[in-house]
C-alpha cells in the first residue's frame, strides 16, 4: 500500500493540502488564501470557483514539495469550514451565487420569521441547534429567495446545495461528468435539517425553510469510500475516503475519541468540542448538540459544542481595521509590554455573541478606557477576550456534563501565542496542553480517510500517535481570577441590547 494520506483542509481563510505519513507527521503542505468578499456590513462571501481552483493548486504544491505522485497516496480526506453554503447548478457546474460564509448575518430576517412560530428553539430537540444565521439552512433559503431564477431551477431539480466538503468532493469526482453529491454526518448536523437520531434530512423542516429535498446531498458516514478522483485530477483514481467538518476533524485529530474528552481550536473563531459518546445530550447552557463522528457502519458519536464567532478575526481586525499591528504574531509583542490590561476589556461581538449567550443583538464593545490606556492594553485585552470567551464556554460544558474538565487540549493558528495560552490556563484554572502536530484539523481528516482504506487499523493506532508538545500551568491567584471574570462579565453585559 502507498505510504501517505493527503488531507484537503478547505478553511475560512485558506485552502490547504497536507500530506501525512503513518505516524501522523506532516510531510509537505500546500496553502493558498482566498478572497474575503465583504459586500456590506455583516455579509461575508467566498467565490466557490476560486476555492476549487485553489484546492487543485495546493494539491499540486503539496505533492511536488514532497516529491510524490498519486501512486504514493493511499486515500484523500476532506475537512472544511462548516455551515458555509454553496448552491450550484449541476448541469453547468457553476455556483448561482457566491458561497455565503458561516460568519454572515444577512439571514437574521429569515431567522426571525421562522422563530415567530415557535421561538428560536423550535427545531432544537430534533437538530440540536437553535435558529441562528450561523447555520447553513437559512443561507440556502436566502439564495432561493434572493437570486433571480434560483427557486425555479431548484424546483426543476437543477440546483444542488453543499457545504465546501461537498463542493470539493463533487468537483474532485468529476463535476458535471458524474460528480458524487454527498456530505458527511458532521457537516449535515450543521444545516438545521438533519435529525440527530435517524441521521436523515427532515422533510418538515426543509419545508418550513422552503428548501426542496432534491437539493440536499446524501448523508454518509465520516469514514468510507465516497468515490475516486477523476481522470484529469493529479490524484486520479485515488479514493476519497474521509469527510469531517473542521471542528470535528480537529477533535478526531486530537484523538479525543471517547466520552468526556474535548479540545478547543483557536482560529478565526474558537470552537470547543466535548465528546458525549453515543448519547445525545441537549444543553441547558447554550451549547449546541452536534455529531462528533461516525466511522462507516459504526455507532454515531455525539458532542456538545461551544462556538465563539470572533477570536483570531479580532486579531485580524487589530491589523486590518485599526492598523496597530502589521501581522498577527505582533499582537503578542505589544501585549507583553504591559503587565496587565490597564482595566480595558474588549467584547468582540462583531456579529452578535454565539455560545453560550446566543445574542444576535450584541455588538462589539471596548470598555474601561481611561486616558492611560494605550495600544498595548488594547492588544492585551484582545488576547484576553479570546481566553475569557473560552472560559464562558467551558463553564457551560462543565454545567451540562456535571463534571469539571481537568485539562484542555488546544490547537489552531493562535496556539503559537504563548501569552494567550498562559492567560488561558490562568483564567481557566486548569492546564492547557498542545500536541506536537498542531494541524489537528487536517490530521483528523487524514485519519478518517486512512481508517476507511486500512492505512491505519483502528483508533488505538491513532491514539498512539498523539504526543504532548507543551503544557501551560495556571499561575493566577484565585481572587485575581474572580475579579477578572467579574469585570469581563460586566463588559459582556454592556455589549448586549445594542441593535436598534
Ligand atoms: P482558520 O483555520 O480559522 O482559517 P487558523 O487556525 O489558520 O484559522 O488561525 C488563523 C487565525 O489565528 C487568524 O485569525 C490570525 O489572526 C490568528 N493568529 C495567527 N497567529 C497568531 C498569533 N501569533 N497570535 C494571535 N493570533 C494569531
Amino acid at each position: 500500500m502507498a505510504d501517505y494520506i493527503i488531507a484537503i483542509d478547505q478553511g475560512t481563510t485558506s485552502s490547504r493540502a497536507i500530506i501525512f505519513d503513518k505516524k501522523g507527521s506532516i510531510i509537505a503542505t500546500g496553502q493558498k488564501e482566498h478572497e474575503q468578499i465583504l459586500p456590506k456590513a455583516g455579509w461575508v462571501e467566498h467565490d466557490p470557483a476560486e476555492i476549487w481552483r485553489n484546492v487543485q493548486e495546493v494539491i499540486g504544491l503539496a505533492l511536488s514539495r514532497a516529491d510524490l505522485t498519486r501512486h504514493d497516496i493511499a486515500a484523500v480526506g476532506i475537512t472544511n469550514q462548516r455551515e458555509t453554503a454553496v448552491v450550484w447548478d449541476k448541469t453547468t457546474g457553476k455556483a448561482v451565487y457566491n458561497a455565503i460564509v458561516w460568519q454572515d448575518t444577512r439571514t437574521q430576517e429569515i431567522v426571525d420569521r421562522l422563530a415567530a412560530d415557535g421561538g428560536v428553539e423550535r427545531f432544537k430537540p430534533v437538530v440540536g441547534l437553535p435558529l441562528a444565521t450561523y447555520f447553513s439552512g437559512t443561507k440556502i433559503a436566502w439564495i432561493l429567495e434572493n437570486v433571480e431564477g434560483a427557486r425555479e431551477k431548484a424546483e426543476a431539480g437543477d440546483l444542488v446545495f453543499g457545504t465546501t466538503d461537498s463542493w470539493v468532493l463533487w468537483n474532485l469526482t468529476g463535476g458535471v461528468d458524474g460528480g458524487v453529491h454527498v456530505t458527511d454526518v458532521t457537516n449535515a448536523s450543521r444545516t438545521m435539517f438533519m435529525d440527530l437520531e435517524t441521521l436523515e434530512w427532515r422533510d418538515d423542516i426543509l419545508e418550513a425553510f422552503g428548501v426542496p429535498r432534491s437539493m440536499m446531498p446524501e448523508i454518509r458516514s465520516s469514514s468510507e469510500v465516497y468515490g475516486a478522483a477523476e481522470d484529469s485530477s493529479l490524484l486520479r483514481e485515488t479514493p476519497i475516503a474521509g469527510i469531517l467538518g473542521d471542528q470535528q476533524a480537529a477533535t478526531f485529530g486530537q484523538a479525543a475519541f471517547n466520552t468526556g474528552e474535548s479540545k478547543n481550536t483557536y482560529g478565526t473563531g474558537c470552537f470547543l468540542i466535548f465528546n458525549t459518546g453515543e448519547e445525545i445530550v441537549h444543553s441547558k447552557n447554550g451549547l449546541l448538540t452536534t455529531v462528533g463522528y461516525k466511522l462507516g457502519d459504526g455507532p454515531t458519536h455525539y458532542a456538545l459544542e461551544g462556538s465563539i464567532a470572533v477570536t483570531g478575526s479580532l486579531i485580524q481586525w487589530l491589523r486590518d481595521q485599526l492598523g496597530i499591528i502589521s501581522s498577527a504574531p505582533e499582537v503578542e509583542e505589544l501585549a507583553k509590554q504591559v503587565d496587565d490590561n490597564g482595566g480595558v476589556y474588549i467584547v468582540p461581538a462583531f456579529s452578535g455573541l454565539f455560545a453560550p449567550y446566543w445574542r444576535p443583538d450584541a455588538r462589539g464593545a471596548i470598555v474601561g478606557l481611561t486616558r492611560y490606556a494605550n495600544k498595548n492594553h488594547i492588544a492585551r485585552a484582545a488576547l484576553e477576550a479570546v481566553a475569557f470567551q473560552t472560559r464562558d464556554v467551558l463553564d457551560a460544558v462543565n454545567a451540562d456534563a456535571g463534571v469539571d474538565l481537568t485539562e484542555l487540549k488546544v490547537d489552531g493558528g493562535m496556539v503559537a501565542n504563548d501569552a494567550l495560552m498562559q492567560f488561558q490556563a490562568d483564567v481557566l484554572g486548569v492546564p492547557v496542553v498542545r500536541p506536537v502536530v498542531a494541524e489537528t484539523t487536517a490530521l483528523g481528516a487524514a485519519y478518517a480517510a486512512g481508517l476507511a482504506v486500512g492505512f491505519w487499523n483502528g483508533l488505538d493506532d491513532l491514539s498512539a500517535n498523539w504526543q504532548e508538545d507543551r503544557r501551560w500551568e495556571p499561575s493566577m491567584e484565585d481572587a485575581e481570577r474572580d475579579r477578572q471574570l467579574r469585570l469581563w462579565r460586566k463588559a459582556v453585559s454592556k455589549s448586549m441590547d445594542w441593535v436598534d
